[in-house]
């Protein structure tokens, strides 16, 4: 669940006149945020709770040396909001958050420093649950299991849904078979070309599935060793990671970092579909979501196609077993033509088209029950 912090720039360009912290919680809506001090052991953590209507939030604990308090506030008020959005839109029944410990994961992070953030976490009385991202990992997990069971994403040998980057990936492929559907009738992969960024976790689990099927698949990875062992395990064909804008394919599946949608990308792009894994994939919301509309490309939500991980946590938590996760995760077909058809009914970018159908979710269900 990993990129570099990037501030969303409608996020940011409507908090940067807030002036309290209050009125930040009230550009979207957040519920609760909650500062956490600890000077013995050096923690410094926001945990911040977006909307619980659906359930208890559960989000990533991302550990970064943010340069500002206010840097470190703003991410993890845009993380915990699209928590909420990812969950709702998936039909699944939580909320969302985030947390941020604010220091070098590889410096200052310890036990005691990560069993103090569990103490914080169990304060909370499950209204929110972690799991691992950005500069925190399974061992991390374990730590902050000691002090608390509001935590997902250990280990399989401790009772946990262990890695959900097989789970990611499937989502990813059944999102991308979605867009097909839409597209071309059918959702036969083979003879389509797909250009994945990033041979990582993710991305080279989404190889193996597209060239299960006969895809024609272009990978690239600014890691040569990688890149060079993927391509020759799964017949693909590797590209110099600057070049990966300028091939001629069906479909791009971005695979690495966020905001590689922009502009410049888009401009240069030929594909049809851009489908993938990372997380935050448009530099602006608004501005590249209407572009990629006008250009008549199918741009599949990230929040939506990456629903995999979340859908692994969600597992752990109500103990579904392995053929439910796969199951549930294969909604995510579904989803993403929901999404793709209301943006055609409406002619609205389809980031759009998935806003909508996640909060009308969470307002219909508020209807229903009181807030968790
Ligand atoms: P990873 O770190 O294992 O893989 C990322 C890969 O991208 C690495 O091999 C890296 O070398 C490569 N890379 C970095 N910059 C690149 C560039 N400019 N061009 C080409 N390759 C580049 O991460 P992952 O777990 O596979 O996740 C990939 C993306 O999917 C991230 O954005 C992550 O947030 C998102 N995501 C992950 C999960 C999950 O369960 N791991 C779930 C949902 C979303």
């Amino acid at each position: 669940m990993c990129h570099q912090p990037t501030a969303s720039k409608n996020m940011s360009s409507q908090t940067t006149n807030a002036t309290s912290v209050f009125s930040q919680l009230n550009v979207f809506g957040h519920k609760k945020v909650v500062y956490c001090n600890d000077e013995a052991t050096g923690l410094k953590a926001i945990i911040a709770i977006h909307d619980t209507t659906l359930g208890p939030a559960l989000g990533g604990t991302r550990m970064w040396p943010y340069k500002t308090e206010q840097d470190a506030l703003k991410d993890v008020l845009r993380l915990s909001r699209s928590m909420t959005y990812k969950a709702a839109i998936t039909g699944l029944n939580l909320g969302g958050g985030s947390a941020v410990i604010i220091g070098d994961s590889r410096r200052d992070k310890t036990e005691a420093l990560l069993r103090m953030y569990g103490k914080f976490i169990k304060n909370l009385n499950g209204e929110f649950i972690t799991a691992e991202d950005l500069g925190t990992n399974t061992r991390d997990m374990e730590y902050i299991r000691m002090e608390t069971q509001h935590v997902t994403g250990i280990p399989e040998s401790i009772g946990g849904s262990g890695d959900p980057t097989p789970v990611a990936a499937r989502g990813v492929y059944m999102g991308i078979k979605g867009c097909l559907k839409e597209l071309y009738g059918n959702d036969n992969l083979a003879g389509k070309s797909v250009a994945v960024q990033g041979t990582g976790h993710v991305g080279e689990n989404l190889v193996k599935l597209l060239r299960d099927e006969n895809a024609k698949v272009y990978i690239s990875d600014i890691d040569e060793e990688r890149l060079g062992r993927v391509a020759k395990k799964y017949g693909a064909q590797a590209v110099a990671h600057n070049s990966i804008f300028d091939l001629d394919v069906d479909i791009y599946a971005p695979c690495a970092l966020g905001a590689t949608i922009n502009t410049e990308t888009i401009s240069k792009l030929k594909c049809s579909i851009i489908a993938g894994s990372a997380n935050n994939q448009l530099e602006d919301e608004q501005i590249h979501g209407s572009l990629l509309l006008e250009k008549g490309i199918l741009y599949a939500p990230d929040y939506v196609i990456s629903a995999g991980g979340l859908i692994n946590c969600y597992s752990e938590i109500a103990g579904f077993s392995k053929k439910r996760t796969m199951h549930l995760t294969e909604n995510i077909y579904d989803a993403i033509r929901n999404v793709l058809k209301l943006s055609k009914a409406e002619n609205i970018s389809t980031i759009e088209a998935a806003n909508k159908i996640a909060e009308k979710r969470i307002a219909d269900i508020k209807k229903i029950k009181t807030s968790y």
